[in-house]
């Protein structure tokens, strides 16, 4: 078998993901490897693959053993032999496990780290053929990384006690370059094939918005989220609480996860969010390492992250699946200070030096500092991060808030100077709230106790409060300001460059909000009212078989997989399997209902042709690109008995001549296209006619032109003889105004199929136009 028969056979792709490949090939040949890449980037086919092709065992350490059991879940669904050994399974349980592990069972086990050395364990392992030891969170063995586990350190010990070292391959989504060395020194990599793929997820929607009030900015989001899966972040536990509890007040259906919840409840909570049983995962950054949940449609995070890697890894759990998906950040100046006050009060590691817990804490701040440039920024926020991480960025994405909305840049010099010398005169002894009530001259009892009215900065702030919150907000994050333990604002070291005119402070404002561009996924391509029934349908499908295995939907198959069967309409085994997603395993187990549910959507498709109006023309396989946009439009259908069928029908503007079947066509094109509706062509208005009764192919006619029928020719349909230059001579059908305005009324049962009395109608008075 090659790579790629075992990447379609089992997992259903056609294709390696950049980099995939190349570490897969490395990997076979013999060498350690390091895959450096983004969440959702596909770092498990780079060992899963090369695991079942290696003649002995692979070995996977994980951090998470709750997740471990959906990753295996996910591996005997593709017909990859593979077990889980960790604390959550009985002592008989894991001795049973090991014995099928020596007879060969097992392609893939994951193990979480402190089982390694543990002797039963290391036994096996040492008995064993492991051919591959894969260290999936690489970053866990560096104290440099976010989640740093002392149990990580000891993976080189277990590898010397192998009897013959193994490929080593670690992974981790963790780019920065003290990581990336500790890893292959810690783990003590031979000369490893070092891969670094591209960290930009171009599916994922960055914005980051400053809103007044976080939850209402939040339900207005999720507003336009129904029924997809998305995880909000808090930074505590307490806000985790409110803001979960007020989301299901408003009606949202949501769960929340945070360490002070016990462990049933956390498993439970994550199930239900895993298993599509609730739709908002609320929860601190204890939730998600490793989740593996393919089909988050959107992270929000209601706090601003304490640095830029711990909000991309967050943030990437969206759109695993590569489906377009959106990631908001609300950001308030308050966020920055519980940031600082977390990283001044982190708990001490017994094991470090007060030195060097002083350069961590230095580090976090800059980090901390990063992450609030971050949210302040006025350029494009997909660049802002990949030159985080050490890439070179686009200057415009054209996929991010910032890149939508066009940002100016001011000049806040004077503003700033104007704070800056009012704090100065007030010597460092008032926090933000009575300095800005001096700036904007606003009388209370403490000011005039102090007499504050009389300092010559009174008074003189020509804006209103929520842009001077935010300035003195900016001058904090820029060194300008400080504040002392009592929350006392002081001029802090960068004050004096300001207040002498030696610098210049700009800021960002919004000027203009710019349409969407075209999403850039083209595997999400917006899909029309009956594919969306149908992708429905089978997502229904898909939670009803998941429910009844006991596992996610996700696992069943991705969101991705679902749209493609929509686009693609397989109807055949042999189509189905061209399915991105679909392989052998997987038509095996779920071919027949869903096929059977694909067949019945095309029948009645057929049944009813009008509704669908692009398959009535070709076959669904064949359909060219530019219909497919189309199909975003609404179909003419759609309009029957809307409330804006009538407003619409009578803004066509009829001739007053007759006309001839495409100058019809135009005339109502112009009003429809304006307002969503698909365009239709003279062909397919003419066939519609033919549908109705209205015009005929006669049985021996050898051009096929179509003819008024009696019945046509009663509501009023001339046949006309025109002559072309060559003086050959020719048939047109032309519409005279009174049956324009018939037909015109009767447009959207004309295109639902619905049976029309032409003659009834006529008489009835349609001839009003
Ligand atoms: P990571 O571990 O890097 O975060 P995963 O390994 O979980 O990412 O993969 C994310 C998603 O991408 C999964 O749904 C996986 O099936 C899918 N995927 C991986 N490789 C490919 C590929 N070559 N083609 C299509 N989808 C892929």
């Amino acid at each position: 078998m090659t790579i790629h028969s075992v990447l379609k056979k089992h997992f259903g792709y056609d294709h390696f993901r950049s980099g995939q490949e190349q570490l897969i090939e490395a990997i076979l040949q013999g060498k350690d490897v390091l895959g450096i890449m983004p969440t959702g980037a596909g770092k498990s086919i780079c060992f899963q693959v090369p695991a079942t092709l290696m003649p002995g065992i692979t070995l996977v350490i994980s951090p998470l053993i709750s997740l471990m059991k959906d990753q295996v879940e996910t591996l005997l669904q593709v017909g990859i032999p593979a077990a889980f050994i960790n604390s959550s399974l009985t002592y008989r349980q894991t001795e049973l496990a090991l014995e099928n592990a020596r007879n060969g069972t097992y392609k893939i086990i994951y193990v979480a780290p402190e089982r390694l050395l543990v002797p039963e364990f290391l036994q096996f392992a040492q008995s064993s053929p492991i051919s591959m030891l894969t260290v999936d969170e690489a970053h866990c063995i560096s104290q440099w990384g976010q989640d740093f586990r002392p149990s990580y350190a000891r993976i080189p010990e277990f590898i010397a006690a192998l009897p013959q070292r193994p490929v080593v391959s670690a992974f981790t989504a963790t780019a920065t370059p003290r990581v990336r060395e500790d890893i292959a020194s810690l783990l003590q990599l031979q000369n490893p094939e070092q891969l670094i793929t591209g960290f930009d997820r171009e599916n994922l929607y960055f914005e980051v918005q400053s809103p007044q009030n976080k939850m209402s900015a939040l339900t207005a989001f999720l507003e336009n989220k129904k029924e997809k899966s998305g995880i909000v972040y808090c930074s505590t536990r307490s806000t985790v609480e409110s803001v979960c509890d007020a989301l299901n007040d408003k009606g949202f259906s949501a769960s929340r996860y945070h360490a002070g919840l016990s462990d049933r409840e956390r498993r439970k909570n994550q199930d239900d969010f895993l298993y599509d049983r609730v739709q908002i995962m609320v929860a601190t950054n204890a939730f998600g390492m490793g989740i593996d949940k393919s089909n988050v449609s959107f992270v929000v995070h209601y706090n601003m992250p304490k640095d830029i890697e711990s909000y991309y890894q967050e943030a990437g759990r969206a759109g695993r699946d590569g489906s377009l998906a959106d990631c908001l950040l609300l950001y308030s100046k308050q966020d920055y200070g519980m940031n600082l006050w977390m990283i001044e009060n982190a708990k001490k590691s017994e094991s470090s030096d007060p030195d060097t817990e002083e350069l961590i804490k230095e580090r976090d701040k800059k980090r901390l500092r990063d992450m609030t440039f971050y949210c302040n920024t006025g350029s494009c926020l997909r660049g802002f991060i990949l030159k985080y991480f050490g890439e070179k960025p686009p200057q415009h994405c054209n996929n991010c808030g910032n890149c939508h909305t066009k940002l100016e840049t001011i000049d806040i010099t004077i503003d700033a100077q104007k704070i800056l010398s009012c704090v100065a005169r007030m010597r460092g002894h008032y926090g933000a709230d009575v300095v800005a009530d001096v700036l904007l001259g606003q009388p209370s009892e403490t000011i005039s106790e102090l007499g504050l009215e009389k300092l010559s900065t009174y008074g003189i702030w020509d804006k209103d409060r929520h842009a001077l919150d935010t300035t003195i907000e900016y001058l904090l994050q820029m060194d300008c300001l400080v504040k002392n333990s009592n929350a006392a604002l002081g001029l802090g070291p960068a004050a004096k460059e300001v207040l002498t005119g030696g610098t210049t402070l700009h800021r960002k404002v919004e000027q203009e909000t710019l349409p969407t561009p075209d999403a850039k996924d083209p595997g999400s391509a917006a899909l029309s009212a009956l594919d969306q029934q149908l992708l429905s349908k089978l997502t229904q499908l898909r939670q009803q078989i998941a429910g009844s295995q006991n596992v996610p939907a996700y696992v069943v198959f991705s969101n991705q997989t679902l749209s493609d069967m929509c686009r693609q309409k397989p109807l055949t085994q042999r189509q189905f399997l061209q399915i991105s997603g679909v392989g052998e395993m997987k038509l095996w187990r779920y071919g027949k209902p869903f096929l059977a549910l694909l067949q019945e959507d095309a029948v009645e498709r057929k049944k009813n042709p009008s509704a669908d109006t692009d398959s009535a023309d070709k076959p669904s396989s064949s359909r060219s690109k530019s219909k497919r946009k189309e199909e975003s439009l609404l179909p003419l259908a759609e309009l029957a008995d809307s409330p804006e069928q009538n407003n619409l029908l009578s803004q066509i503007a009829l001739s007053e001549e007759p006309i001839g079947i495409s100058q019809f066509a135009k005339s109502i094109n112009s009003v429809f296209s304006e307002h969503g509706y698909e365009k239709i062509s003279a062909i397919h208005l003419s066939d519609r006619l033919l549908a109705a009764g209205l015009l005929q192919i006669p049985p021996q006619s050898e051009t096929q032109n179509k003819e008024p029928t009696q019945l046509g020719e009663k509501v009023g349909m001339i046949q006309e003889e025109r002559s072309k230059p060559d003086g050959t001579t020719y048939r047109i059908n032309l519409y005279p105004p009174h049956l324009q305005r018939l037909i015109v009324n009767h447009l959207p049962s004309l295109f639902k199929g619905t049976a029309i009395e032409w003659e009834k109608a006529d008489k009835a008075g349609a001839f009003t136009g």
